[in-house]
């Protein structure tokens, strides 16, 4: 063992960045944050130029002024966190989750029936992976109350459980939704747990009685809306090609104004021609009044009409800069600012996000599909390929050992040396399939545009925990929007 004397010192893993005038850096083997006072400048500084030994790395900061104990401890402080390393310092990887890791949240595709045709839709569109022919289009109350009871005994000792109901248009099946929501709540309360809701719909079939149900249950909604009337009808159309926007415009201004019990989202999907973030931003936020925005790029293959090229994608992060300082302007008020993406980086940040995985799919949650098929999310839900079994017969374990095992960081070698990985894990599981055929794929194509995302996601973070810090404890519960 390296005696402490001799003990030669490198600097560890981490991304450093400035904000408010401070220094910071991002710890790579623990997703933390972590700001450095001028001794630790110094010393990062001094063994920028090479390797150095405990007591010349010692007598060098009393030369400069500390004490030794001073001296000493603040290597001890940087070496227990991994900010410099030593020779033998082995850095644990990632450990598989146990194989009966319980579930938190079930996505229920009450339909995989929809009322629009979106271009781009995963579902239906060119990339779709969906096999749903010869399966139910409708989930029925059997298999919808298996569902229930499955995600309850999944979830073990899990104090609360969540439902996200999904379609196709989800609101197709409203009698359903209402029914699980009924069946849910009385057999959650009977075992002393809570369970929550949210649904994700084209907003299309909203009516008064719906929005009254979704408030007085205290269900969560996302809309899935791209933007203003010309944005709107480029792709979100009919099959008949009309466009939806006049259709929703009103059900989405009843459902805000008539929601009292959670704050409406909306989710836009960003396509070659529907990039103009900041205008969409301004229409959902101020002329609809949704509380928060959040913007996702088109998940397609790179040869199809509507999917962004390179420079579409650096015009999505210009303006994703512009509401970014926006976000950070309303931050040092005490202000929530709506834009979602800069909302849900945050939370992951002070909660010491540090992924084995991309996401839940596949481990806290798992979609379910009208026939009860189970897949690792609702992307994936029909796919005969994906299927991880069925609400009546339980998780395949094998073929879930098997996507976990693949969607792992530790299999995505490129991943390894990138410093944005405890945040990103290699990005969507569906994106790899559709783009690599393969979910265990690193989303190798947008890594810069993620990096620089995550970065401007930093500098926030620092900037609010020098001047505002009490801002970031809202964040300390809250869960992205899927
Ligand atoms: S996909 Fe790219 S950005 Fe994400 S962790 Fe891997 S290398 Fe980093
Ligand atoms: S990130 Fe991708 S794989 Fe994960 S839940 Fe979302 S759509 Fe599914």
């Amino acid at each position: 063992m390296t005696s402490t004397e001799t003990r030669l010192y490198r600097l560890g893993e981490f991304h450093s960045f400035e904000a408010a005038e401070r220094k910071f850096l991002y710890l790579v083997p623990a997703g933390a944050v972590f700001e450095l006072d001028d001794a630790a400048t110094k010393l990062i500084e001094r063994l920028s130029s090479g390797e150095a030994v405990h007591d010349d790395l010692i007598q060098e900061l009393v030369a400069s002024g500390y004490t030794y104990d001073d001296a000493d401890e603040l290597l001890g402080e940087l070496y227990h966190s991994h900010v410099i390393v030593t020779g033998d310092t082995v850095l644990e990887p990632l450990a598989n989750p146990p194989a009966d890791f319980p579930l938190q949240s079930l996505v229920m595709n009450l339909t995989n029936q929809c009322n629009l045709s979106c271009t781009y839709c995963y579902e239906f569109g060119e990339d779709k992976v969906a096999t749903p022919e010869g399966k139910p289009k409708f989930m029925d109350l059997e298999t919808a109350k298996a569902s229930v009871d499955f995600l309850l005994s999944q979830s073990a000792q899990r104090k609360s459980v969540h439902i996200t109901f999904f379609g196709g248009e989800t609101l197709m099946n409203f009698p359903l939704l209402k029914s699980v929501v009924a069946y849910a709540r009385e057999r959650a309360i009977s075992e002393g747990r809570s369970i929550d809701f949210s649904l994700t719909t084209n907003a299309t079939l909203l009516t008064p009685a719906i929005i009254e149900f979704l408030s007085e249950n205290n269900i969560g909604v996302t809309v899935s809306m791209d933007g203003p009337p010309d944005l709107q009808d480029k792709l979100r159309v009919f099959a008949n090609g009309r466009g939806s926007y006049d259709i929703i415009e009103p059900r989405v201004r009843a459902l805000i104004a008539n929601h009292r019990t959670r704050p409406i989202t909306a989710r836009v999907t960003l396509t070659s021609g529907v990039t103009d973030v900041l205008r969409i931003y301004k229409h959902l936020k101020h002329d609809l009044g949704f509380h928060e925005i959040g913007f996702a790029p088109v998940t397609t293959s790179p040869d199809r009409l509507y999917s962004i090229n390179e420079r579409g994608m650096d015009g999505v992060l210009e303006q994703f800069h512009i509401l970014a300082g926006e976000w950070l302007e309303f931050a040092l008020r005490g202000e929530m600012h709506g834009f979602s993406n800069v909302s849900d980086t945050i939370a992951e940040l002070i909660q010491g996000v540090n992924k084995s995985h991309p996401c839940g799919a596949g481990l806290g949650l798992v979609g379910v599909g009208p026939s009860g098929d189970l897949a690792p999310c609702h992307r994936f839900v029909d796919s005969d390929t994906h299927s991880l079994g069925n609400v009546t017969t339980g998780i395949d374990r094998e073929k879930q050992s098997d996507f976990l095992t693949r969607g792992h960081i530790n299999s995505k070698y490129d991943c390894h040396t990138c410093w944005a990985r405890p945040l990103c894990a290699g990005g969507c599981h569906h994106e790899a399939f559709v783009r690599y055929g393969d979910t265990g794929h690193a989303n190798l194509h947008y890594c810069d545009w993620i990096r620089d995302w995550t970065d401007t996601c930093l500098h926030i973070y620092g900037a609010v925990s020098a001047k505002n810090p009490e801002f970031l404890e809202k964040f300390a519960e809250r869960k992205a929007l899927s």
